[in-house]
């Protein structure tokens, strides 16, 4: 899938509140896979809806859940340099995320991901009961994996994990 029809398969009100983290953070991190079924995605990012884009003017197959590499560059926002990111950029992504309206996990070699990325999930679209389970998981500090452990790299605080608790009720 190309780079354009990665981003025609977010949904337009995820793809805005990216565009809005971007700019936060100051930091955009290359988009992997939105809508897809790679070996080692275990469904996750099967489709969860569709959506009426305006441009294309059809509706539109989504999947509430993006990776982003954390291996490839990130492209700095205001100057368009490549930056290589460390623990500190993506702690600070993932922040900058739960702002936002995304749930989202550094996903790393220690869990047995040979291709460490971060998986977010933006709450405020329906989703798939798969996903809805990694919600509800991050929502309690887990790791959205098979066996459901305690998430220790990064957790949001307790105000943004609220108001995406409130976002995920709402539409889900
Ligand atoms: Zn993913």
């Amino acid at each position: 899938m190309t780079h354009t029809e990665m981003l025609l398969h977010i949904h337009e009100n995820a793809l805005m509140a990216l565009t809005d983290a971007n700019e936060q953070s100051n930091l955009a991190p290359r988009i992997v896979q939105t809508l897809g079924d790679a070996k080692d995605s275990g469904g996750f990012h099967l489709r969860d809806g569709s959506y009426l884009n305006g441009l294309v003017k059809r509706n539109v197959d989504y999947c509430a859940a993006i990776d982003f590499s954390v291996i490839q560059k990130a492209r700095r926002i205001s100057d368009q340099a490549g930056i290589t990111m460390d623990a500190g950029h993506i702690k600070w992504f993932l922040h900058i995320l739960s702002l936002n309206g995304f749930v989202a996990w550094y996903r790393r070699k220690s869990q047995g991901f040979a291709g460490e990325h971060i998986h977010a999930i933006y709450v405020g679209v329906p989703m798939k009961p798969q996903l809805q389970r990694q919600v509800k998981d991050y929502l309690a500090g887990l790791d959205g994996l098979a066996h459901h452990r305690q998430e220790t790299f990064w957790r949001a605080d307790d105000t943004a994990d609220a108001a995406l608790r409130v976002l995920f009720e709402k539409h889900n």
